[in-house]
């Protein structure tokens, strides 16, 4: 098991944007950030922490089921959403050109990871999210290199 580096419990929304945008002030361009957790997890407003923290207003982030990959943000500052739930395999995310897109120098969030893992590579991060109550969220953040 490797060690987390970064631990939060949310209590609100508001706080796991916070929490997002925490994590996104260690990231370098290239970064790819993985996250795991149920549907309502928290992982859309955990996203828009991280586009916050890019400058990208975080009503332009929203929950990307109904396309694979949305663009946030201008060339310097892009950040890359990803939702792998609907890829049938990794030969379909390579005939879309995943990969070249995740050799880029942008931010990359994925969801649903584990169905392109071969695509992510061994150096990523890792943010595992985990419903505990009403409104609480843990968030358990480990950085795989
Ligand atoms: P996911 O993308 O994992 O499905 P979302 O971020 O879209 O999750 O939604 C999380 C839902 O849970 C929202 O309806 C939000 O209002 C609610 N919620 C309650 N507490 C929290 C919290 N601590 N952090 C994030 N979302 C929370
Ligand atoms: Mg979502």
């Amino acid at each position: 098991m490797d060690t987390p580096i970064l631990e939060f419990q949310t209590h609100s929304p508001d706080e796991t944007i916070t929490a997002g945008e925490q994590l996104a002030r260690k990231l370098k361009p290239g970064d790819i950030v993985c996250l795991s957790g149920d549907l309502g997890a928290g992982k859309t407003h955990f996203t828009k922490g991280i586009a916050l923290a890019c400058g990208i207003p975080i009503e332009e982030v929203s929950s990307p089921t109904y396309s694979i990959i949305q663009e946030y943000g201008k060339a310097q500052n892009r950040v890359y959403h990803i939702d792998a739930y609907r890829l049938e395999s990794e030969q379909e995310a390579l005939d879309i050109g995943l990969d070249e897109i995740l050799a880029g120098n942008q931010l990359f969030v994925v969801e649903w990871p584990e169905r392109i893992q071969t695509l992510i590579g061994s150096e990523y991060w890792s943010v595992e999210i985990k419903h505990s109550g009403d409104n609480l969220r843990t968030f358990r953040i480990t950085h795989h290199q």
